[in-house]
């Protein structure tokens, strides 16, 4: 048996085409077309390498076949070289701000600003008015501030916000917190581990269920900078906990003349009261209680951007404007222009313009429809069931913790031989992709986070994906 598997590869690995045959192909002409001829000869190679590769180590493969297969990995190669990696995708997993998916979609007041900026040259550090040099800053600073009632800058994201702004207030020094909030954001990124990386020493009090005031006066000494609190994004304690409340926390900060630093996480502003998702407190409030630096993203619940934006008291936000850091975490000309436009979505009182937002605030009876229309629609397939069934939508991102919101979810069941999970994965193959989850066998999508105008596409993608091919 060996002996013949051995001839038969062998007979295979002859059969290779070389570099020369496979640019004389007609296929060559297209690539030629795409690519200078170096590029081209180099894809040639590889494919026919990693051919060789995979019959050596075992894989199957007939004689007559080699030429097409070589072919097929230069085309994907060409392909996977030449279009943009990032594909854009159709959520129907429900989950409004899914990190993994580049949570919160643009406005599209803020998509018109990002183009209308994005090739031309700006006024980005150039003051109009006297032709010297400006400061990005203005661009989302005044809505900022009339916004959540006291100044603001923006950097790169809200996890570089509260490194920016201990390195500034807390560097060499300690920064009280309680062990209730020491928190992983996600993908292994601890809010302890960027503290530490901000040159504050952490001094933690309390115990992981409960926090006292009087916790965090005993841990207050000589070396101590600030008092940080933390949103405790995307968890939730039951039982017997406590928390030490931000006014009384602002109160011993205030005594103690030290400032008082809140990451909100989410940074809500307002536009929710209608969702039924439970109320957070919004920036402006967490201020108005005595905090003295508020840090929160730019594409969680304010439905932006991906951004950090540091706000509180004026002379604060000046010395942490000045930390040569400040320079490292900045923002470009999109992400401004994008921030900007969503931040005048909420002052022009019209935040249900953001999709995240509108996606929060879309009713049962609304979702109800619209299942019901895609179930209608997939029904001309006979080969699986499908219904709507009563389901639950997840804010995600680390917004306010397991906070849900009830939906209606078009449930497919799988028949024969077609799983749920290679339901799951056909969908995820679809052009463009589409995000499922599985449920007790069930393939489930959900309405709230797939646009109207993408679920044409939708219906076509599930009919292929429950198609049972032949073979
Ligand atoms: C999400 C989150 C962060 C990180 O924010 P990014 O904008 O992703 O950097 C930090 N702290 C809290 C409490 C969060 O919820």
């Amino acid at each position: 048996m060996e002996v013949v598997n051995v001839a038969g590869r062998n007979a295979v690995l002859r059969s290779l085409p070389g570099v020369d045959e496979v640019l004389g192909s007609d296929e060559a002409l297209g690539w030629l077309a795409l690519l200078p001829r170096t590029r081209v000869v180099s894809l040639v190679r590889g494919a026919i390498e990693e051919i060789r590769t995979e019959v050596l180590s075992g894989g199957k493969l007939a004689e007559a076949e080699c030429l097409s297969r070589v072919k097929d990995r230069v085309n994907q190669s060409i392909d996977g070289l030449l279009r943009n990696p990032l594909r854009p995708v159709i959520n129907a997993s429900g989950v409004i701000l899914h990190t993994n998916l580049g949570r919160a979609p643009l406005g599209q007041m803020a998509i018109d600003a990002v183009v209308e900026t994005a090739g031309a040259y700006t006024n980005l550090e150039y003051d109009l008015a006297t032709g010297l040099r400006g400061k990005r800053d203005v661009h989302c600073g005044e809505l900022i501030e009339r916004l959540v009632g006291a100044p603001g800058i923006v950097v790169n994201n809200n996890a570089a916000a509260v490194f920016l702004v201990l390195n500034e207030l807390a560097r060499g020094g300690e920064v009280v917190v309680s062990r209730g909030e020491l928190i992983e954001i996600g993908d292994g990124f601890r809010i302890p581990d960027i503290l530490e990386a901000s040159q504050a020493i952490l001094r933690e009090v309390g115990t992981t269920n409960r926090t006292r005031i009087g916790d965090y006066r005993r841990a207050i000494g000589p070396e101590t900078k600030a008092l940080i609190r933390i949103h405790p994004s995307n968890f939730r304690q039951i039982g017997f906990t406590g928390r030490v409340s931000r006014r009384e926390l602002a109160a011993l900060a205030r005594s103690e003349s030290l400032p008082l630093v809140e990451d909100l996480g989410s940074g809500y502003l307002e536009g929710l009261e209608q969702s039924g998702i439970e109320r957070e407190p919004t920036v402006g409030e967490s201020l108005a209680a005595g905090v003295d630096i508020v840090t929160f993203s730019g594409d969680k619940l304010l439905g932006g951007p991906q951004a950090g934006i540091v706000a509180g008291r004026a002379e604060l936000v000046r010395r942490i404007r000045r930390n040569p850091l400040f320079r490292a975490l900045r923002v470009d000309k999109l992400t401004l222009a994008a921030l900007s436009a969503t931040l005048r979505a909420y002052f022009a009182g019209r935040p249900e313009e953001l999709p995240a937002l509108r996606f929060a605030l879309e009713s049962e009876e609304s979702l109800e429809g619209r299942a019901h229309r895609l179930v209608t629609r997939l029904k001309s397939n006979r080969e699986f069931q499908v219904e709507a069934v009563p389901g639950r939508s997840v804010l995600g991102g680390g917004s306010t913790p397991m906070q849900s919101l009830p939906s209606v979810l078009v449930a497919i069941r799988p028949a024969g031989r077609l799983t749920a999970g290679r339901i799951q994965s056909r969908l995820r193959a679809n052009e463009p992709p589409v995000i499922a989850r599985i449920e007790k066998d069930r393939v489930l999508l959900d309405l709230r986070t797939v646009f109207e105008l993408e679920e044409d596409r939708l219906t076509a993608a599930v009919l292929e994906a429950t198609r049972v091919r032949e073979g």
